[in-house]
């Protein structure tokens, strides 16, 4: 017979959920948490031994041999970097610290020290051989950050291991990265809430029915710092070097790889509706729902049907 296990856990600093339906669902389960971690332990930019930490130690003195997957990461990363114009892009990590200091301090950064650190953070510094597997940041004082695509990845990781460890069906929320694999267990689709942005987590604004897709938002709501009383979001523009002034208040992608859903999302929100709309249709993603600064729904074509409003906005094509 078979059961349902469903789970919280805490990894990769962020909340994961997880549902699996199979025979014997607690040993997938203990072999995605134990994949997870090693994951952490792989891109982390915090931990010591990562190898985010080793290529970020090597800047501007040498080539850092990287295992395949962490290659794998970081070219899918180039790929939506040069889709994007660089909208997104892993080499922000500097400005990133800056602003995340900034909050703990409670101080805003000088323009200066911004432009100081902005010449750390050229798209170009990261250099990949693919033939050798060896990654090199050409400038010292250069870092990348995997904080955008890398939870995206991981839900991809947990998805293949569903279905090799033979659950039937499963769903994963990893901080707002959901994927899915199959239907739920009555042969519905999941339904996967879209958080809205100025309620209180759980209240969502609408719905994506999610089969074998991954459906990933980026936002300005969750993740902030405040300083001097206001809010600054994480989410960082890589032309300014301040949070990213978006006329989004969040994006949601939809797409097959959660790697790729997790890199546009993050893409498009800097972007904006319009370019970020552009880009969703330059690949192969299934669509994307945009949530404007003036409460309006905007979805690409083509994503009605996976689409169920729960809210009296109002809601158009893009
Ligand atoms: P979350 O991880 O909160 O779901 P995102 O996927 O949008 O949100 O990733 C935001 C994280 O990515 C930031 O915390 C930072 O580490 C990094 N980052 C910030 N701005 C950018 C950017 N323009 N491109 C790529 N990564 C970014
Ligand atoms: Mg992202």
């Amino acid at each position: 017979m078979e059961i349902m296990l469903e789970a919280q856990d805490f990894i990769m600093n962020t909340g994961v959920e997880q549902k699996i339906i199979g025979h014997a669902p607690r040993a997938i389960y203990d072999a995605v948490v134990k994949k997870l971690h090693m994951l952490e332990d792989m891109m982390s930019f915090y931990r010591e031994k990562s190898e985010t930490t080793r290529l970020n130690r090597q800047a501007g003195k040498e080539a850092v041999k990287l295992s395949s997957e962490m290659m794998f990461v970081l070219e899918q990363a180039q790929t939506v970097a040069s889709l994007s114009q660089n909208a997104f892009h892993i080499l922000l990590a500097p400005l990133v610290q800056l602003w995340r200091n900034a909050g703990a301090r409670n101080q805003m950064p000088s323009q200066d020290e911004i432009h100081r650190v902005l010449t750390l953070c050229g798209s170009d510094n990261l250099v990949l051989d693919k033939a050798t597997g060896t990654a090199y940041l050409k400038q010292e004082g250069a870092m990348i950050d995997l904080g955008a695509i890398g939870k995206g990845f991981a839900a991809d990781i947990c998805c293949d291991l569903y279905k090799e460890l033979g659950a039937s069906s499963a769903f994963v929320n990893l901080g707002g990265n959901v994927k899915t694999l199959g239907t739920r267990p009555d042969g519905k689709p999941w339904m996967v809430g879209l958080q809205h942005p100025d309620k209180a987590r759980g209240n969502s604004y609408g719905a994506i029915l999610c089969t074998d897709q991954s459906v990933v938002t980026s936002g300005a709501y969750e993740r902030y710092q405040v300083i001097d009383g206001r809010k600054y979001h994480h989410i960082i523009s890589g032309q300014t070097g301040h949070p990213s002034e978006s006329d989004l208040k969040s994006v949601t992608v939809i797409a097959d790889h959660s790697i790729q859903a997790d890199a546009l999302s993050t893409a498009a929100f800097v972007l904006g509706l319009k370019k970020g709309a552009d880009l969703i249709y330059n690949t192969s993603c299934t669509g994307a729902v945009f949530f404007t600064a003036a409460n309006e729904i905007y979805l690409t074509k083509g994503m009605k049907p996976f689409f169920r409003l729960a809210e009296q906005v109002k809601c158009y094509e893009i």
